[in-house]
């Protein structure tokens, strides 16, 4: 029997992909290109998850879990001949328990319905992505997604209560509690959080949630200087009120969005974004706090969005940076560097003079209230000399991050791009520790194989 066949008796012809066209999809995801796997396999229930990772075992065929492929690291890319288990329509929400504030879903949810969902119940799930409108909350969870509202709320990992996840033999686990605490045993569900589809499959949730905050408001800072806004932003860190979410966006980026539905900023400057929310007469309060802080460091010009749809349209610029930039260039390097806070404007300064000396353009945006720069090294893929210079900057700005106490992804993950800089951050102790718990979970290798680890 083929594999096409096998995986066909158990989910139907119709959720097994074989044509070129079709598997030239799942080559890439949104940013790292691979080749095209030999079948995809589109489950429905978790019994199916279960039978195609044992026909994967049998067969010894390497498997690679995906959500929507809005990864930046290649995480979901097949860099050889692999079946993709593409959770996609695994998309139900199977029941919300107001009481204990959860919310129990399948993986392939997409995480901007199910955020929707939640708010039109008056309740409210603070991860947020920017890819929020194609991403899946399995995705998110794979990767440990952050996100615009990680400076108040936290990660992805701060909302999942429990997970369940088919092991690489093919049985079921649920890690995790339905409590708003737990304490017996290893931190399970933590595990799988971030393993980027290497250790298990998920393929359900129980995720946290809040009551959705009464009320919103946002203000946009201009700067005419870049560091000004980390100063600004740094500041406000230090201050009284937490903002829901403080984005920073740099005058390339922003060029890069206008006349694609956004607001219209003026050229040349720098901006930081900021949300307050909760009750209507605090965040009145709060968003003055903001914006006078905001005057306080420099800003050139404050905006208070007037109604929801400026602030959509503020949000809307931000979301659409990433895609933006290749309107710019053909590539971009999309790193997610992340140093402490305190080392914000550093970092800002850092990338400017790297990518100068370097003689590359560069746009930088992200989540400055984490720390969290995203550094796009703007290049095109076919000018081999440019593509050389874009790896030396990109090195140079991985050893200034580790120098300045930082990470070299905050968010995005390891995947297939940052494998050659694991050991530049972590020992080898540590190395060689998570190769173990790889080997103890997946002793044949077949869960997302090559990627993560070196
Ligand atoms: C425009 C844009 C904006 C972005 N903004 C952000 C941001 O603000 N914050 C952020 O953190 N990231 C961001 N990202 C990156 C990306 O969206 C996140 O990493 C997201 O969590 C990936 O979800 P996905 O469903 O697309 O997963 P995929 O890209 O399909 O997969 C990502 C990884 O998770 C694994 N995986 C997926 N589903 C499962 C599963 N059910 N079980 C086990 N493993 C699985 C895959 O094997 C792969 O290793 C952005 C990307 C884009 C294109």
């Amino acid at each position: 029997l083929s594999l096409a066949k096998e995986l066909a008796a158990i989910v139907g012809a119709e959720g097994v992909l074989t044509e070129a066209g079709d598997l030239a999809a799942y080559a890439s995801d949104s940013r790292i290109e691979g080749v095209p796997p030999t079948v995809v396999a589109l489950p429905t229930t978790v019994v199916q998850v279960q039978e195609i990772v044992r026909v994967c075992v049998a067969r010894r065929t390497p498997l690679i879990p995906r959500g929507a492929g809005t990864g930046t690291v290649g995480g979901a890319t097949p860099a050889a001949a692999a079946l993709v288990l593409d959770l996609s329509r695994m998309n139900r929400i199977l029941a919300v328990d107001r009481d204990n504030l959860l919310a129990d879903v399948e993986a392939g949810v997409v995480t901007g319905e199910f955020q929707r969902a939640m708010e039109a119940q008056g309740l409210f799930y603070p991860p947020d992505p920017a890819s929020s409108d194609s991403s899946t909350l399995g995705g998110n969870a794979a990767t440990n997604a952050g996100g615009l509202r990680a400076v108040k709320y936290g990660v992805t990992a701060d909302w999942i209560a429990a997970l369940d996840v088919v092991l690489a033999d093919g049985q079921l686990i649920r890690a995790g509690v339905r409590t708003r605490k737990g304490a017996m045993g290893y931190d399970l569900a933590r595990l799988f959080v971030g393993s980027e589809g290497t250790l298990g499959v998920i393929t359900g949730l129980t995720v946290r949630l809040l009551p959705k905050p009464a009320a919103k408001q946002t203000v946009l800072g201009l700067f005419t200087q870049l560091p000004q806004a980390g100063q600004a932003a740094l500041a406000i860190l230090r201050g009284p009120v937490t903002p829901a979410a403080m984005e920073l966006m740099d005058a390339t980026a922003i060029a890069a969005t206008q006349g694609r539905g956004g607001e219209a900023l003026p050229p040349g400057l720098h901006a930081l974004l900021l949300d307050a929310d909760g009750q209507p007469d605090a965040v009145a309060a709060e968003i003055d706090i903001l914006a006078a802080t905001l005057r306080d460091h420099g800003a050139a010009e404050v905006r208070h969005a007037a109604d929801q749809a400026e602030a959509d349209r503020f949000w809307s610029t931000r979301r659409s940076l990433s895609q933006a930039l290749y309107s710019v260039r053909p590539q971009r390097s999309a790193d997610d560097v992340t140093v402490p806070v305190s080392r914000l404007v550093e970092l800002i300064e850092g990338v400017a003079r790297i990518a100068e000396q370097a003689d590359v353009l560069q746009a930088c945006f992200g989540h400055a209230g984490d720390g969290n720069v995203h550094v796009n090294l703007l290049y095109d893929p076919g000018d081999t000399a440019e593509v050389a210079r874009v790896k030396r900057a990109c090195e140079e700005l991985f050893r200034l991050t580790l120098a300045l106490g930082g990470t070299l992804s905050g968010e995005h993950g390891v995947g297939l791009a940052k494998r050659p800089y694991l050991a530049w951050e972590q020992g080898p102790t540590l190395i060689d520790l998570q190769r173990r718990l790889k080997r103890a979970l997946d002793p044949l290798n077949i869960l997302n194989p090559g990627k993560v680890l070196p």
